[in-house]
């Protein structure tokens, strides 16, 4: 039997050798979720079930899911489709090692890749998250630089309010106020950061908007590896959607000063921003591209650092002549292939009416928000609707409203924000739509 250590604490559920706890009750006590604190966790509902666009819990009630998962489950949850890739999958085998073994589905979800991702991309490294295919992302531009013996380009520049991971390198490119760098501010490569981009999507492209990036890299152009950006929409750094052109004058600047770009797709790839890529808004090609949320239709983790040949060579180029990355489970065969059925789902084309029908919608039904005293600004783009705030909400109260309302969304700091999965019906997304409204309105 084991021991569990008793720690005195007023607000968390303290038992005994042998007591029986709920499953949310232990997981208070005991389990790390994100961004949570260990001594004051917000509140969890416990799942028993999900299909479609619905989330059963532990207490009877069936909520409408406005995340995605975090921007993964895009065909919805328990997807026949998907479930079959796995269970034939399965009954093939579950894993082995990618050093020196390779199998159908890596094969397919790589060739796939290529076919559907923006023109140049040649090479693509299966990493088994978000973080990591970032990580392996900066390591190819630093070794690139380093093998054309040009060790003095070791620096990446950013905009501000970027989101790209949370593992160290990923870290040092996130927004630095939100990515608290002040913390680990003797760990932390010291990047270059450039105001983020002002001009939203749909307005007049404003030059002013470029130009302290355009300083920056005509001052800093002989000590930078690699500019890195989340195309057209900045996710969890702020939610703000900016103009394509921006980007495209990113592409310019990399082109002039021999800067890599680094396009981080994670959460804009496979369709959610009415594009199949952030970057098709701006018809533009990175140097190296970032996927994963959505690759396997939110199924289990994994990602992918997608790259250009002249990437790929350059890497390889003299010492050590070799990428120096292999996780364990690179290229997990069963996370690849049901990454090739999702890949196959959306090349069948129906998520481009689907985004484009949400849009719509959200850009209909959120509007009222914004006539609300307490909301800043409401915008949307393809399935991504977002109500910033002016104040933080409070997230555990608003929570329980939402699920009150027969709704999961989960709001962070000023944003109360929404990527249902792609097969929502238009009456469950004005559920969701509605609870927000009510939730604000409320508050
Ligand atoms: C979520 C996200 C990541 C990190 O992915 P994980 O799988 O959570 O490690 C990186 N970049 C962007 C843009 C993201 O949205």
């Amino acid at each position: 039997m084991h021991t569990i250590r008793v720690v005195n604490s007023d607000h968390l559920p303290t038992f005994t050798n042998g007591d029986i706890l709920t499953n949310t009750e232990f997981d208070k006590r005991h389990i790390w979720h994100p961004y949570t604190s260990a001594t004051h966790p917000l509140p969890c509902y416990e799942v028993t079930g999900a299909e479609g666009v619905n989330i059963h819990l532990a207490s009877g009630e069936t909520l409408v899911d406005g995340m995605s998962s975090w921007w993964a489950a895009i065909h919805g949850y328990n997807h026949p489709r998907l479930n079959q890739a796995a269970h034939s999958q399965i009954d093939k085998f579950s894993h082995v090692m990618f050093g020196g073994l390779t199998h159908d589905p890596a094969v397919r979800v790589c060739k796939q890749l290529l076919a559907m991702a923006p023109d140049g991309m040649e090479r693509v490294f299966l990493a088994d998250s978000g973080s990591v295919a970032v990580e392996v992302a900066l390591k190819m531009a630093l070794q690139y630089w380093a093998c054309q013996g040009r060790p003095d380009k070791h620096r990446i520049i950013t905009p501000r309010n970027g989101y790209h991971g949370d593992t160290f390198a990923a870290m040092s490119v996130c927004d630095p106020v939100n990515g608290m760098h002040s913390l680990f501010a003797e760990v932390l490569s010291r990047q270059i950061f450039a105001p983020a981009p002002q001009t939203r999507f749909g307005q007049t492209f404003s030059e002013d908007d470029i130009l302290p990036l355009e300083e920056l890299f005509a001052r800093h152009h002989h000590e930078i590896a690699a500019l890195i950006i989340e195309p057209v929409v900045q996710g969890a750094g702020g939610m703000r959607i900016y103009h394509p052109e921006y980007l495209k004058r990113c592409r310019q600047l990399c082109d002039t000063y021999d800067v890599l770009l680094i396009c981080d797709e994670i959460a804009t790839g496979f369709g959610r921003t009415g594009k199949l890529f952030g970057c098709d808004h701006a018809q533009i090609s990175p140097d190296i591209m970032c996927l994963g949320k959505a690759l396997t239709g939110g199924y289990m983790t994994l990602a992918a650092t997608l790259c250009t040949e002249d990437v790929a060579l350059g890497v390889c180029q003299g010492e050590p002549g070799v990428f120096m990355h292999g996780p364990t489970f690179m290229g997990n065969p069963l996370a690849c292939a049901v990454a090739a059925e999702s890949l196959a789902l959306i090349q069948e084309n129906h998520w481009q009416q689907q985004v484009s029908n949400i849009e719509t919608q959200l850009q209909q039904e959120l509007a009222r928000c914004g006539e609300l005293a307490c909301v800043k600004d409401v915008r949307v783009l393809g399935a991504i609707g977002v109500v910033e705030t002016h104040q933080p909400v409070d997230v555990a109260r608003l929570q329980k409203i939402f699920v009150k309302a027969g709704v999961w969304i989960r709001p962070f700091n000023k944003l109360v924000y929404i990527m249902p999965p792609y097969i929502i019906k238009p009456e469950a997304l004005s559920q969701l739509t509605a609870a927000i409204y009510h939730a604000l309105h409320e508050g």
